[in-house]
């Protein structure tokens, strides 16, 4: 006895969707398509041998047929979907398997600069300095006038500095203070001498940059004033915070300079420690023997005597040194705009 067509779509329906339930992954959905619906498939070889059919047996059997292919081919994707949330709903599970391994998460760490200031500021509070810290937005007449650096001077040329836009009398007074000076003139107003600060702080410099310039940088400004204060307070100071920072055996150079708000003013270097002093090619002190970190002088009296106080009692000493300058070389940074392209691989060294 053989079995009617009809009786063998109905057989192909049941067993192709009793396979497709057994199977587990996409490579077995493929070979049941592939043996089910495919060229040379069950199903396929019965649509083929409608034609051999008398016409009217060809209609029924050919919806029956159609009608199995539309139902195995949507249980089909019913399966690859439920397999696909499977996959998933694993993947979560080890997700949160307690049992594994922690993952090590990535540790962040101060930026180089934040290093190097913090470092600098611990040796002068060490040495008795109080750290204060002032206004980015300065005013010019803080920035400059009351430093000595009247309108002509070429420091106030406005291609060194950022200025605001907003005009008060026909002026622009705001600007982004270009040195951390203006402080010492906003903390001689409010206090009286013995004075001992430092004030570390952000300036900015309209200029163009290269390795060893950047329009925005860090400096530290040192204030004494005090009775009976010399140069010799003033080499003293920076003598020993060099040591600190640098090493015991470190030398301290001062040799003249000129800032209108010094008199005398040095410009101040320590020895080199990359090379013995005469090697052309050190990238520290390119054979020159110094590395020159800031400038530094006895307070003008002009200014001693603009805050009131008694230029016959009172003295001091004034410094300022650029933080990214002690880095490079305490680093051995070659080109300070590294520090501020924010490469977490440049960063990750320090
Ligand atoms: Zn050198």
């Amino acid at each position: 006895m053989t079995t009617s067509p009809h009786d063998r779509v109905a057989e192909i329906e049941r067993e192709g969707l009793e396979a497709l339930a057994g199977t587990s992954d996409e490579a077995a959905l493929d070979a049941w398509r592939v043996r089910v619906l495919g060229k040379s498939g069950t199903l396929t070889g019965v649509l083929r041998g409608l034609g051999e059919l008398p016409p009217e047996d060809r209609k029924v059997l050919g919806a029956a047929a159609n009608l199995a292919k539309n139902a195995l081919e949507a249980a089909l994707e019913e399966r690859r979907e439920a397999l696909r949330r499977a996959a998933l709903a694993s993947v979560e599970a080890d997700a949160i398997d307690v049992t594994l391994p922690g993952r090590p998460a990535p540790r962040g760490r101060l930026h180089p600069i934040t290093q190097v200031r913090r470092q600098i500021l611990d040796v002068f509070e060490r040495l008795g300095f109080l750290v204060i810290e002032g206004p980015e937005v300065e005013l010019d007449s803080y920035n400059f006038d009351s430093l000595r650096i009247p309108e002509h001077h070429p420091a106030r040329d406005m291609w060194d500095t950022f200025w605001f836009d907003e005009e008060v009398d026909g002026k622009t007074p705001l600007l982004l203070r270009t040195h951390t000076s203006p402080m010492q003139v906003r903390f001689m107003e409010t206090h009286e001498p013995p004075i001992r600060v430092a004030v570390p702080g952000r300036c900015y410099r309209y200029e163009a940059t290269d390795a060893t310039h950047e329009w925005m940088l860090e400096q530290v400004e040192l204030l004494v004033i005090d009775e009976g204060v010399s140069m010799a307070n003033l080499k003293g100071t920076l003598q020993e915070w060099a040591r600190q920072m640098f090493g015991p055996s470190r030398k301290v150079m001062m040799r003249n300079s000129y800032f209108p708000f010094v008199e005398p003013g040095v410009e101040v270097a320590v020895d080199c420690f990359a090379c013995p002093g005469d090697d052309p090619s050190c990238s520290v002190c390119r054979g020159s023997g110094w590395l020159e970190l800031m400038g530094a002088g006895m307070v003008h009296r002009d200014i001693i005597e603009a805050q009131g106080y008694d230029p016959e009692r009172y003295t001091g000493f004034a410094a300022g040194m650029g933080v990214e300058r002690v880095a490079m070389v305490l680093l051995g940074v070659s080109d300070i705009r590294d520090f501020h392209l924010n490469d977490p691989r440049f960063l990750a060294q320090f």
